[in-house]
């Protein structure tokens, strides 16, 4: 596909929270919040479908940390507090080691 394609079909773009480059939302992953109270946290969403406010992220360790350490989870799902992304770390893990 040349970039005149992806221009003319309009693929969906989406800001990674780690590193703030932007993507195609097809190379990012979704991660939704899942649990309420202390059993709040993140989950990995690599099918989209969960409901709810989504944040995306490039596939990788990297830029959970960027994010983690710039609390864009929090921002981007209007928190108080910090959200647990042990599962959204597992998963990035498994897909860097595959
Ligand atoms: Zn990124």
């Amino acid at each position: 596909m040349t970039a005149e394609d992806r221009a003319r079909r309009r693929v969906p773009i989406r800001t990674c929270v780690g590193c703030r480059s932007r993507a195609e939302k097809s190379a990012l992953l979704r991660v939704v919040v899942e649990g309420s109270g202390p059993d709040m946290g993140l989950v990995p969403d690599p099918d989209g479908k969960r409901p709810g406010r989504g944040a995306y992220i490039h596939p990788s360790t990297g830029c959970l940390d960027a994010a983690e350490r710039r609390r864009a989870f929090t921002r981007s799902f209007r928190r108080g507090g910090p959200l647990d992304v042990t599962l959204v770390r597992r998963w990035l893990e498994a897909v860097e080691r595959a």
